[in-house]
């Protein structure tokens, strides 16, 4: 059986196309989502199906997560990235109980059980402080990508303490930082550890439970995995592609409704014979 899992994010849409008994992904894409959300569902899945050699009718199922979900058709099936995260995570490492997703423009610690349902979560979507857009502004202060910034913190010799929250202020002492000559790199593995630190103290809500699993775009920073893991004093599991995890998740949740749907529809031919 064949399903997809489409994770609109803010910034990013996701998609995996996954045989579901084997568990294994057959194609993922990431495309950025633009203003029109339908549209990027509808190009990511494209390209995605490509990728997989399959076409639209060979899937069985299929569910969109992620913030832009609400602007689509209800028929579509939508479910929450809160599901989705702790599915994806339980799919990789059943072992897995505490799930950190840091995406575009918000964070998420969810809690989940042993079947990968999710128990309790706290979650961080009004203030861009420890969220990949606060990463991406303060690559731009210092004049580097935002996937730059992780070598460039992985080689500082200490880190800076970077002391404003809020991400304005936070650019001004970025920039006064560089005006004093302070090492960039230092500012950078500093801004890592504020964004471990803001993520770890989002957890406090709910409390941390090992298996620990790090999620989404900004979990393909090592510097800021590396902080997490020292600020939680836990291990932290980190996929090799955490920004598909929530899609993953989505096509795993795919795969059940659609189990569930024909075991219904056979228990009602089997009633009805
Ligand atoms: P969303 O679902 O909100 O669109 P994603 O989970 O797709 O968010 O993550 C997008 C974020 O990941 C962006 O803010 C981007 O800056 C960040 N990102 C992408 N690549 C990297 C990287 N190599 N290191 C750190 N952050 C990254």
């Amino acid at each position: 059986m064949l399903t997809a899992g489409v994770d609109i994010g803010s910034l990013a849409t996701k998609v995996v196309i996954l045989e579901a008994d084997s568990s294994r992904i057959l194609a993922s894409v990431c495309l950025p989502s633009g203003p029109r959300p339908a549209e990027a569902r509808r190009a990511a899945l494209a390209e995605a199906l490509g990728a997989a050699g399959v076409v639209a009718s060979d899937l069985a199922a299929t569910v969109s997560t992620g913030y832009g979900r609400e602007g689509l058709e209800h028929s579509q099936g939508s479910v929450t990235e809160i599901s989705c995260a702790a599915r994806g995570a339980h799919l990789l490492d059943p072992a897995v109980r505490t799930v950190f997703d840091i995406g575009g423009q918000d964070s998420k610690v969810v809690r989940l059980d042993e079947d990968g349902y999710p128990t309790n979560f706290a979650l961080n979507d009004r203030c861009a402080a420890g969220t990949g857009r606060f990463l991406e502004v303060m690559a731009q202060a210092l004049g580097a990508s935002v996937e730059k910034l992780d070598d460039l913190a992985m080689s500082a010799e200490s880190p800076v303490t970077i002391s404003r929250t809020c991400t304005v202020f936070a650019e001004s002492e970025v920039v006064g930082l560089l005006a004093r000559e302070v090492e960039p790199s230092r500012i950078a593995a500093g801004l890592c550890r504020a964004v471990a630190q803001r993520t770890a103290h989002l957890a406090q809500q709910i409390g941390v439970q090992p298996t620990v699993m790090l999620v989404g775009g900004v979990g393909q920073n090592r510097a800021i995995a590396t902080e997490l893991q020292a600020v939680l004093q836990m291990e932290l599991v980190v996929p090799e592609e955490p920004q598909l995890v929530v899609a993953l998740g989505a096509a795993a949740i795919a795969a059940e409704r659609r189990l569930a749907a024909l075991e219904t529809e056979a228990a009602q031919g089997g009633s009805g014979a």
